[in-house]
């Protein structure tokens, strides 16, 4: 028999008993900075208006039934997701290089993406993560049995990139390594390479024929523009690389719960490309079939609808902007407080950090006194969710903040 009384207790994921221990907070000054996800002003969700729209336009749709979809997903939405995160006239999609899955969002390319290299990478190969990343990237390629090491990112003094300790650590790795890569907005810390840091990367793995695995989930969230936001992964495509990327439509179309998501692997320009991408294809659909069969529809229709029709894309790159200026405002905000308080430390990194999040600098004791005495929430590294903030509690974080560093 299993003997089940035999398995351990898990811990709670920290991030999730995070929010409940928000939740259960009765404070009415309390500060939600943990969760990466979107809140307008007054600190609610925010449904984008194009989302609204699309929404009505799928209600309203005779035709509409609850099939399910094929194993691959919907077929718009996945060229769509495809020319959006390479460009509409990227060679790789003209020269038929790309093929693309729909997934359980980002989570799920993440993971789609582990389970096929974990099955045919050659060799023994292992990946390469940041120091810090995505706590889930950490789970994932464990799951699929990928050895898993780091390679320097984030440097404490400067609160900025570690970019000597990125290359060599990169640079030393077995040929061959697969490295993962944030396409944008960096989580946890906010922090990116320069164009000309990318450019410097994309030499060194070409030199150690690395694999990279790009991991984009705040395409068009960070800077409000689509294409610069995409720029890394476009340039190592340009590159001639053979790559792979992981897409999640959570944040910048605010889809969270539907789950919208595209796997794409691009191999690189050569007389079979056609022919090895029908097979890696064919051998992802395998995979997606014994694991979820095909995707949920919702997400993935509602996105179909946006990136397919001039208009309502036209609506959404106002939305982005919407997004991401109110979070680049919030930054500034931030930053000013603390200067005009004289709050010990500098704090240029707020607002040299990009997206979702910034990583303060605050240390653990520092974030549990917050929690303790201001009913502020944030994970235990420091980071903060920047939507949380907003012209009603900026200047009360910031007074918090100044009182625990001192
Ligand atoms: N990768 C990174 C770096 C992320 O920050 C996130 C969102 N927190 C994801 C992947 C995936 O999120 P989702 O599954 O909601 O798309």
């Amino acid at each position: 028999s299993f003997g089940a009384n035999a398995v351990p207790q898990a811990p709670e994921d920290p991030l999730f008993g995070l929010m409940a221990a928000y939740r259960a907070d009765t404070n009415p000054q309390k500060v939600d900075l943990g969760i990466g996800a979107y809140r307008d002003n007054d600190a609610k969700p925010w449904v984008l208006p194009v989302v609204k729209k699309a929404d009505e336009i799928l209600r309203n749709d005779p035709a509409l039934n609850h099939e399910y979809l094929p194993i691959a997903g919907l077929a718009s939405f996945t060229s769509a997701a495809a020319k959006l995160i390479l460009g509409a006239s990227s060679p790789a999609i003209a020269e038929k290089r790309v093929c693309s899955l729909q997934t359980i969002s980002g989570t799920g390319a993440v993971h789609l993406g582990g389970a096929f290299l974990s099955k045919f990478y050659p060799g023994k190969p292992t990946v390469y993560f940041s120091n810090p990343t995505w706590a889930n990237h950490n789970q994932i390629f464990s799951n699929v049995h990928i050895p898993i090491a780091t390679y320097p990112y984030f440097s404490k003094e400067t609160k900025g990139l570690d970019f000597e300790g990125m290359k060599k650590a990169i640079s030393g790795a077995p040929e061959r390594s697969i490295i993962l890569l944030h396409a944008c907005a960096h989580n946890p810390t906010g922090v990116d390479p320069t164009q000309d840091q990318w450019k410097e990367l994309a030499e060194i793995l070409k030199q150690k024929s690395h694999f990279p695995f790009f991991d984009c989930a705040y395409q068009g969230f960070a800077s409000g523009d689509l294409a610069k936001d995409a720029w890394a992964v476009r340039y190592f495509v340009e590159q001639g690389f053979e790559l792979c990327i992981a897409q999640s439509f959570s944040k910048n179309l605010g889809l969270y719960g539907e789950r919208a998501g595209c796997f794409h692997f691009v191999t690189n320009p050569g007389t079979d490309a056609e022919t090895t991408v029908k097979r890696i294809a064919s051998q992802l659909a395998i995979l997606q079939r014994s694991e979820i069969s095909n995707p949920p529809a919702y997400g993935a229709r509602v996105a179909s609808l946006i990136l397919n029709d001039e208009a309502l894309f036209k609506e959404w790159e106002e939305n982005l902007r919407t997004m991401s200026g109110r979070i680049i405002t919030m930054r500034d905000a931030l930053k000013n407080k603390l200067q005009e308080l004289g709050t010990p430390g500098t704090w240029n990194h707020i607002t040299d950090q990009i997206g979702m999040f910034s990583f303060t600098g605050l240390n653990e004791a520092q974030v549990l006194k917050l929690r303790e005495v201001a009913h502020i929430y944030m994970t235990k590294n420091g980071r903060i969710s920047m939507a949380g903030l907003n012209t009603n509690n900026v200047e009360y974080f910031a007074k918090a903040v100044d009182k625990v560093v001192r």
